[in-house]
C-alpha cells in the first residue's frame, strides 16, 4: 500500500492541497507553502537591504542647520563655506540613501506624502554629484571642515594631494593612490568606502602653468587634470590589494568613485586678480563694492565665476564636475583667540587635559592669548600655527612638571610668551 504524501512544512495531505511538489527522499511542499516561503524571503531580502543601507549610514541623515549646529562646534567663523557644505553634503547623502534603498520593487522613498509631490515622480530624473571646491588660504579649516563632516556622518575620510598625482604612465603616484587611502580608512569595506568622503589638498597647483603665474613647481596640468576628473565624476579604480605597484597577474579590488564624495581645497594665490579684473575694479588688494565699501582679498574671492577658474588654468570638464564652490576667509586676530580657547577640542583644553591627568591645573591669561594668536598671524600661515606654537610654550612646563609634585597649577602668562619669542610677541 502506497503511503499518501504530506507537505513537509505544513504537514497537510497531498489531497487536501492540491499536489505536493517532491523533494529528496519523502519530503515535499505544498503550493501554498511555496508561496508563503516566497513572501517571507522577499521580505527578509527587503529588510537585509535596508538593515545593509543603515549600516553603511549608521546615522538619521541630519539637517544641514543640524549638521552646522554641530561643525559650529569645531569650526570658527568660515559662516558660508560651513553652510554650503552643509546643504551639498545633505544632498549628496540624500540621494546616496534614497538611490540605495531604492530597487525594483519600488520602495518608497524619504518624505512620501501622498498629496505632495514625491521622489517617485522623478523616477527618470537622475540626481548628478556634485563635487565640492573649497577656495582659501592656508590654515583656514578647509581640510579641518571635510575631516569634521565625515567623522560627524561616520563616513570614511582620505586626504590626497594633487601635486602628488601623476599622468597615466608616469613616475609618481597614481590617482587610484588616493582611492586606496580611503578604502584603507574603510578597513578595506568596499561598499563603505565607496560612500566614503575624499579631500583633495592643493588642487591649485594642477592648473596649466601658462596661466598661472603663481606655481613654480611644474607639477600637474592638463594631463592630471584629466586623470582625476576620471575620479571625480566616476569609475571603477582597480587597486591592488596591498596597495603598491600594479602587477598584471594580480587580483584587483574594484572601487566605484561613482558615489564617493570629493571635497577638493587649495589658496588659489593670485586668483583674487584675475576675479577682480574679470569685474574690472580699480584698485589692487583692495576693491570697493557697489556700496562703496572697501573689499578684502577673501570677499573678492566669494565672488568667484567658473570662467575665473579656467583664467587660473583649469579645463572646464573639471570645473565642471566641482559644482559646488566656496571661499574661506583669512582667519582674523579674534578667530585666532577663538580657537584657542572656544572649540570643543580647543589646544587650551587638550593641553589642560593633559595636564589635569597630572593633577595640575593649566590657565592662560588673556594677554598670553592674544599674544599667541599674533604670533600665528606673523607666521602667516592661518590656524596652523597655534599648535607649533603652544608646543613650543608648553615644551619647558611639560619637562619640568613630572618632576614638581608639589605644583598643582601652571600659569602661563604674556611675559612667559614673550620669553619663548621674543619681546616683540
Ligand atoms: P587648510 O585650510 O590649509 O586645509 P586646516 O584645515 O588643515 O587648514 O587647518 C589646520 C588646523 O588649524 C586644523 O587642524 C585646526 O586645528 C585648525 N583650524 C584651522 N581653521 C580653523 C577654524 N576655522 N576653526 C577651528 N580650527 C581651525
Amino acid at each position: 500500500m502506497s503511503k499518501e504524501k504530506h507537505c513537509s512544512f505544513c504537514g497537510r495531505p497531498a489531497k487536501n492541497v492540491g499536489g505536493i511538489i517532491a523533494g529528496i527522499e519523502d519530503s515535499g511542499i505544498c503550493a501554498s507553502c511555496v508561496e508563503t516561503l516566497h513572501n517571507a524571503l522577499a521580505l527578509s531580502m527587503e529588510d537585509d537591504k535596508r538593515k545593509k543601507t543603515e549600516s553603511l549610514f549608521d546615522f538619521e541623515i541630519k539637517t544641514p542647520s543640524q549638521m552646522k549646529r554641530i561643525l559650529d562646534q569645531y569650526i570658527i567663523g568660515q559662516d558660508a563655506a560651513k553652510k554650503t557644505l552643509c546643504v551639498a553634503v545633505y544632498n549628496h547623502y540624500k540621494r546616496l540613501k534614497a538611490e540605495m534603498l531604492k530597487d525594483e520593487e519600488g520602495i518608497a522613498t524619504e518624505n512620501e506624502v501622498s498629496d505632495a509631490s514625491t521622489a517617485a515622480d522623478f523616477d527618470d530624473v537622475e540626481i548628478e554629484k556634485s563635487n565640492i571646491l573649497l577656495v582659501g588660504p592656508t590654515g583656514s579649516g578647509k581640510t579641518y571642515i571635510a575631516r569634521t563632516l565625515a567623522r560627524m556622518l561616520n563616513v570614511p575620510f582620505a586626504i590626497g594631494d594633487a601635486t602628488t598625482v601623476t599622468e597615466a604612465g608616469y613616475v609618481g603616484e597614481d590617482v587610484e593612490n588616493i582611492v586606496l587611502n580611503l578604502l584603507r580608512a574603510a578597513d578595506y569595506n568596499v561598499e563603505r568606502a565607496q560612500c566614503g568622503i575624499v579631500y583633495i589638498d592643493e588642487i591649485d597647483k594642477i592648473g596649466r602653468r601658462t596661466e598661472n603665474v603663481s606655481i613654480t613647481r611644474d607639477v600637474g596640468g592638463e594631463g592630471v587634470q584629466q586623470a582625476l576628473l576620471k575620479i571625480l565624476e566616476g569609475t571603477v579604480c582597480n587597486i591592488p590589494p596591498k596597495g603598491g605597484r600594479k602587477h598584471p597577474d594580480q587580483e584587483y579590488i574594484r572601487v566605484d568613485t561613482r558615489n564617493i564624495l570629493f571635497i577638493c581645497g587649495g589658496a588659489f594665490v593670485g586668483l583674487d586678480k584675475i576675479i577682480e579684473r574679470r569685474s574690472s575694479s580699480k584698485l589692487l588688494g583692495f576693491t570697493e563694492n557697489a556700496d562703496g565699501k572697501v573689499e578684502t582679498k577673501s570677499s573678492i574671492l566669494k565672488r568667484i565665476q567658473p570662467e575665473d577658474l579656467v583664467q587660473f588654468g583649469f579645463i572646464p570638464e573639471f570645473i565642471g564636475r566641482l559644482p559646488v564652490v566656496t571661499a574661506l576667509e583669512e582667519l582674523s586676530l579674534e578667530d585666532l583667540v577663538h580657537i584657542l580657547t572656544k572649540t570643543k577640542n580647543s589646544l587650551i583644553r587638550q593641553y589642560s587635559k593633559l595636564l589635569a591627568i597630572d593633577g595640575v591645573k593649566l590657565k592662560f591669561t588673556d594677554d598670553a592669548i592674544e599674544a599667541i594668536a599674533k604670533k600665528a598671524i606673523d607666521f602667516g600661515t592661518g590656524a596652523r600655527a597655534l599648535r607649533s606654537i603652544m608646543e613650543n610654550l608648553m615644551m619647558d612646563i611639560m619637562y619640568e612638571l613630572p618632576d614638581d609634585k608639589a605644583r598643582h597649577e601652571v600659569v602661563v602668562d604674556g611675559a612667559r610668551v614673550a620669553q619663548v619669542y621674543g619681546a616683540g610677541a
